[in-house]
């Protein structure tokens, strides 16, 4: 069931094509692919439950799986776009509100600066809102990487 006070509930409950680009860079069975809201970094993307679920442990076999070909889909398109020497994969899910699974997937650039690198980069999600990609870019990349995703 749907959460009414859950972000990510609110956000899955508006039909796919009534959705700006942004959030809908791949649907799923499972799960909804959108670039982060509050990121600095361009590409930043967030794997969200099409469930209420809180933990791994309460997804379906089904669920799990295809989280698994949809991540290889995203580092595949973010290497191909966007240059990425690798992806970060990172689930926390602990910041009030934002308990709803969702899994960060971070496109780590090559030139990316080592003070930067590993769970450091999350700094690029708590920066001042002008550091933020403005949404008519987060459109444009969320295009972009749509049209690179690999088929399965
Ligand atoms: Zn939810």
């Amino acid at each position: 069931m749907p959460d009414v006070d859950c972000f990510s509930c609110q956000r899955n409950e508006v039909e796919p094509a009534e959705l700006p680009p942004r959030e809908r860079i791949l649907i799923g069975a499972g799960w909804r692919v959108a670039h982060a809201v509050t990121a600095a970094m361009p590409g930043w993307l967030v794997v969200v439950s099409r469930r209420h679920v809180l933990s791994w442990a309460e997804l379906t076999a089904a669920e799990a799986a295809e989280f698994g070909l949809v991540t290889w889909r995203l580092s595949r398109a973010l290497a191909a776009a966007l240059g990425a020497q690798k992806t970060y994969v990172a689930c926390f899910c602990e910041a009030s509100g934002f308990e709803h699974l969702h899994v960060h997937i971070v496109p780590r650039a090559p030139d990316l600066p080592a003070h930067e690198r590993g769970p450091a980069v999350f700094g690029y999600l708590r920066g001042p809102e002008h550091d933020r990609v403005p949404t008519v870019e987060m459109d444009r990349l969320a295009a972009l990487l749509t049209a690179h995703l690999p088929e399965v």
